[in-house]
């Protein structure tokens, strides 16, 4: 049966920050051994380092829970380099023992930079040295406001030992969740992101996966940038093979060509051609075609750098730009990318390239911004997609080739040839098309062919000055020119027009 291409809610992506030793991983362990349904666990050789937890919400229905369980989170700082989102809520973990502490506040503020909801868990409360009072007032001097406590921030008092707060820290995380009401469309191939990836040496290249939008199935392929996978299993957290899985399931899929990265966002698709085709691109863009020549098409190329906060959005602007098009020139990427623009992006613009660079839904490092300064290039910032590809639109008319096109005004044919003198002679004539101006710039024609080219000095009908001579009137006129102009001979006016 065709699935609907509706949008319904998705589970939370949970991710635990804090001070080391404050009790991240206690508070994951307890959360994974207590919450998670067990199934055929027996056939787990090694973790996906995310899991799944079924929550009771308050209405008494079970909902699930994404954490990521990474060590070191390092997709999820690699997540934050790039500026893009895997978490949607985060828990902050501070020892009611120890207080707050450098790492609480990097935290902190890593977690307010990315806008994340968050969760503030003062854990250890078991411990005789607890003291959540003061705990909470180190935080409020460090301007992180709890509830009930001059802010807004939500607070839960914790024991990832004994389990004390726990399950109201998950019903929390299920409040919010209802509130953000952050949805997926499941008839949708997969997208999201990648966690973990290394080198089984049994099964080749693996990597897991948290899905954020969409449904992977068995015999989609799966692409990270430039590297590419067809799923011919696919595993839950658990180890246990799945038919498909969606959002936001952690998976674990493994057969990669290349190692893909960790914290990349990941594309799947149902056609194997098209994944080929959007990784070979993806791998040609990071080649930089620049010096391609332009005679290919022989139009100019304009060159595009492009950064995006995600893959599906640098895809969606790529098709765009793509078809961008005109006579005269085109776009061409020389290199894309997931993040904010970089000092490495702006490095690797070749000098006199005048490439446009693009970034959406991203911010430019400082040291981008002010080696862009100083090379004179311009970094434009969008966050809709249609602004950008309107922008561009303008750029690339701007930029193309101007083709001076010769726009005749007059046509006069020569009567009489009075006097020359020098460079300059009188003459008389009649206009027999459009109109003929003082100062206008002329060309000579004999028998429909230029013999020179002059200037238009004076203009006289009926003996008085004129700057204007109309259609189907005789008149006198000087002109300045080196070529010597008979009776019938003709000249034109004309404008030379930037097309
Ligand atoms: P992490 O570095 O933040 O992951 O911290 P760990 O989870 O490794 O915890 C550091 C130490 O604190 C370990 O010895 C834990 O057993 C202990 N610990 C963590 N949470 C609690 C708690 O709630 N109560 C008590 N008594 N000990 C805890």
């Amino acid at each position: 049966m065709q699935k609907e291409n509706i949008k319904i809610n998705r589970p939370p992506v949970v991710v635990v920050m804090g001070h080391v030793d404050h009790g991240k991983s206690t508070l994951l362990d307890y959360i994974r051994k207590t919450n998670v349904v067990d199934g055929e666990v027996g056939g787990i050789t090694q973790r996906i380092s995310a899991y799944e937890v079924i929550h009771k919400d308050e209405k008494g229905k079970d909902k699930k829970i994404t954490f990521l369980d990474t060590p070191g989170h390092e997709a999820f700082s690699k997540m934050r380099e790039r500026g893009a989102k895997i978490a949607d809520i985060a828990i902050l973990v501070v020892s009611a023992e120890d207080g707050v502490k450098p790492q609480t506040i990097e935290a902190w503020k890593s977690i307010t930079d990315m806008k994340l909801p968050v969760i503030v868990a003062i854990n250890k409360i078991d411990k005789p040295g607890a003291n959540i009072e003061k705990t909470k007032i180190e935080l409020a001097e460090k301007e992180i406001y709890l509830e009930n406590f001059g802010g807004q921030t939500p607070c839960v008092e914790i024991s990832a030992k004994t389990g004390t707060g726990i399950d109201q820290l998950l019903s929390l995380i299920l409040i919010i969740t209802d509130m953000e009401g952050w949805q997926y469309t499941e008839n949708e191939p997969a997208t999201g992101f990648v966690i973990e990836a290394n080198l089984d040496s049994k099964r080749g290249l693996q990597a897991s996966l948290v899905i954020k939008n969409g449904t992977l199935a068995n015999g989609m392929t799966v692409v990270v940038g430039g590297s590419i996978c067809s799923t011919r299993i696919i595993e839950n957290f658990k180890g246990v093979p799945a038919k498909e899985a969606t959002a936001c399931s952690p998976v674990r899929i493994f057969g990669f060509d290349k190692m893909p990265q960790v914290g990349a966002e990941f594309l799947s698709f149902q056609n194997k051609k098209e994944a080929l085709e959007f990784a070979q691109n993806f791998d040609s863009g990071k080649k930089t075609d620049k010096n391609l020549p332009a005679e290919d098409t022989g139009k100019k190329i304009i060159p595009v750098l492009l950064k995006a906060d995600v893959a599906g959005s640098l895809e969606a602007l790529e098709k765009e730009i793509a078809n961008i098009k005109n006579d005269g020139a085109e776009f061409r990427i020389i290199s894309r990318g997931v993040g904010p623009v970089s000092e490495s992006d702006i490095k690797n613009i070749a000098d006199g390239e005048n490439a446009i660079v693009v970034g959406f839904n991203v911010k430019a490092d400082r040291s981008a911004v002010e080696t862009a300064e100083k090379r004179g290039i311009t970094i434009s910032f969008f966050d809709i997609i249609y602004k950008a590809t309107e922008w561009l639109q303008v750029e690339m008319e701007n930029r193309r080739p101007r083709v001076e096109t010769v726009e005749t005004t007059g046509r006069v044919k020569i009567i009489r040839a009075f006097s020359r003198t020098k460079e300059r002679q009188i003459l008389g004539g009649k206009v027999t098309e459009g109109s003929i101006y003082l100062n206008a710039t002329i060309k000579i024609m004999r028998r429909d062919f230029e013999i020179g080219r002059g200037k238009v000095v004076n203009l006289e009908k009926g003996k008085v000055k004129t700057s204007v001579v109309e259609e189907g009137n005789e008149f006198g006129m000087m002109i300045e020119s080196k070529i010597e102009i008979a009776p019938g001979d003709v000249i034109e006016s004309f404008n030379l027009v930037q097309k």
